[in-house]
């Protein structure tokens, strides 16, 4: 499958990868614990359960770092924008120690993983800042500031940031972390392999069944049957359970790697308020590279998508003398209406099968203390920092307008095996993308560089949803829940779980 763009970290990491499991009969197979998804969450979770004398399989849709976690920028940090005193007002100060609690944990799994197994990961240990792009953000960065004494976070406020644009005061959290998140997953993914964890790429479970003692999840390789299932899909993909895709939304960013003239500067930031600029330096052996982020907007709103990184390329352009992009990319993350992700039961009426998902681009530390509140959960054992996540919580701060949005473009009308004439094809320039109306049915179409043209139906096979065409990165994007294919339909991105109609041309 080809995907739109490469990452920065794909390009660094090849090689780690050992190969893969390939072309498998997975009919009647039996696990212990069954993973959904092998990204950092999937991979973390199997890790913290290697050692217990289970039986571990894990399923990865794709090849593993085609998620989320091969796009992001992996800043390891609990600082989470501008969150503490947002916590403490609208939660309590309670889960706001629950949910710090957890990522501190979290990144100290990160740590300890990379320590015990000397993973060469270019992980380096960073302060994290917030930082305020205009006078009136200073007020909140105090506020911020005084719930981090009330959570002892160890904060600190400065007013001198080594960043070139201009800036009026950042907070600062100490020995957070930074790495190459490819190069940690892929160590991860060996070390689980010589520790007899089985794990199949290209394997997508499309169907989850609970019985009383164990859990069918059906594959186009066969059901394979589990007592415990964690789907750590990134957006929960089984619509049957949690209605999960009334609580989540995608938001996406766009991500810039350049090398610059100016020296690497310590320290990983990011401001709290549109437009949003983070930065921070990959250091690495070979080069250091400037990662810069920005451009946020809800997945599929966007009417250009190339204006965000034309957005972002001004900014470089701006702070920095005659950058040289080195790489470009996009991805998007699930988040929740109360910003809180979803750690724990799929659902209150299903026991055994569990997720975490939600992670609002703050997924390095959560992904780690997901994996610590669902290995625990498998073995039995408590922990006291997991009931702030608690999927099925009461959330006091839900935003119905944003709520009611996740459901809107409901596609109207169905178009299965239609074909559509040469003639009734708009003249259309290469790579460019297109719904036309035909005979009263929507079709999308595409032509590529070399002149062929694909058509297809522009319904998400997710929950039905109009699809539209993504400019940028030639994809065609669902603005409800996120799912992604390419020109031909293939599946880039779940939840979406079938590939689109493909529809025939008749010449
Ligand atoms: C632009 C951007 C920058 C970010 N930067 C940071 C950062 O600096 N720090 C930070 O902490 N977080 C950051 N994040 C968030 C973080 O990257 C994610 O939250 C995290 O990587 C999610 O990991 P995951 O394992 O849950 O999901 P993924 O990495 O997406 O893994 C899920 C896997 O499940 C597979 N899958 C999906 N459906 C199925 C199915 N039906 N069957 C089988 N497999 C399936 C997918 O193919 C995928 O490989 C950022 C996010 C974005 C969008």
């Amino acid at each position: 499958m080809e995907y739109p763009r490469k990452s920065y970290w794909h390009y660094t990491a090849e090689g780690i990868k050992r190969p893969t499991n390939q072309a498998v009969e997975l009919k009647d197979r039996k696990f212990d614990v069954l993973i959904i998804g092998a990204g950092i969450t999937g991979l973390t979770t199997a890790y913290l359960l290697k050692d217990r004398n289970l039986k571990i399989g894990i399923i990865e849709a794709s090849e593993i770092g085609y998620g989320v976690t091969g796009y992001t920028t992996a800043k390891i940090t609990l600082q989470h924008d501008l969150f503490y005193d947002y916590l403490i007002n609208n939660f309590s100060l309670n889960e706001a120690k629950q949910y710090k609690r957890a990522n501190e944990e979290g990144i100290k799994v990160i740590k300890k993983i990379i320590q015990d197994n000397n993973i060469q990961c270019d992980y380096k240990e960073q302060d994290a800042f917030v930082y305020a792009a205009s006078e009136d953000e200073v007020k909140d960065l105090k506020k911020e500031f005084e719930a981090y004494k009330k959570l002892n976070i160890d904060g600190f406020y400065t007013e001198t940031v080594p960043l070139p644009n201009k800036v009026y005061g950042a907070i600062g959290v100490r020995n957070q972390g930074q790495f190459n998140p490819l190069k940690y997953l892929y160590s991860l993914y060996n070390i689980l392999i010589e520790n007899n964890c089985e794990i199949y790429e290209n394997v997508r479970a499309l169907n989850i069944e609970p019985h009383n003692n164990h859990i069918d999840v059906e594959t186009k390789a066969g059901t394979i049957h589990a007592d415990k299932v964690v789907v750590a899909s990134h957006y929960p993909f089984d619509n049957s359970f949690g209605l999960y895709f009334l609580r989540l939304y995608q938001d996406k960013s766009y991500v810039i790697a350049a090398r610059t003239k100016e020296e690497a500067f310590e320290g990983m930031y990011i401001n709290n308020y549109d437009p949003v600029y983070s930065m921070r330096y990959q250091f690495s052996d070979k080069e250091n590279l400037l990662i810069l982020a920005g451009g946020n907007h809800r997945s599929g709103e966007k009417d250009d998508e190339n204006e965000s990184y034309k957005e972002l390329e001004r900014f470089l352009k701006n702070n920095f003398k005659n950058p040289e992009i080195v790489a470009k990319w996009s991805t998007q993350d699930c988040m929740t209406y109360d910003k809180i992700p979803y750690i724990g039961r799929y659902s209150n009426s299903i026991d055994n099968l569990y997720l975490a998902t939600g992670f609002k681009k703050w997924g390095m530390s959560h992904s780690a203390a997901s994996a610590l509140i669902l290995s625990n959960e498998i073995l039995g054992i408590g922990t006291d920092y997991s009931k702030v996540f608690d999927p099925f919580r009461f959330t006091p701060v839900q935003s119905s307008k944003e709520f009611f949005s996740s459901v809107k473009s409901i596609a109207s009308g169905f178009l299965n095996r239609l074909s559509i004439p040469y003639e009734g094809l708009p003249d259309l320039n290469p790579e460019e993308g297109k719904i036309i109306d035909y005979n009263g049915k929507k079709v999308g179409v595409y032509k590529d560089e070399v002149g062929d043209i694909f058509c297809i139906n522009p319904v998400c096979a997710h929950l039905k949803c109009a699809l539209s065409f993504n400019e940028a990165e030639k994809t065609w994007d669902c603005p409800c829940h996120g799912s992604r294919y390419d020109i031909k339909g293939n599946i880039l991105e779940g939840p979406t779980v079938h590939p689109l109609d493909k529809i025939k041309i008749k010449k």
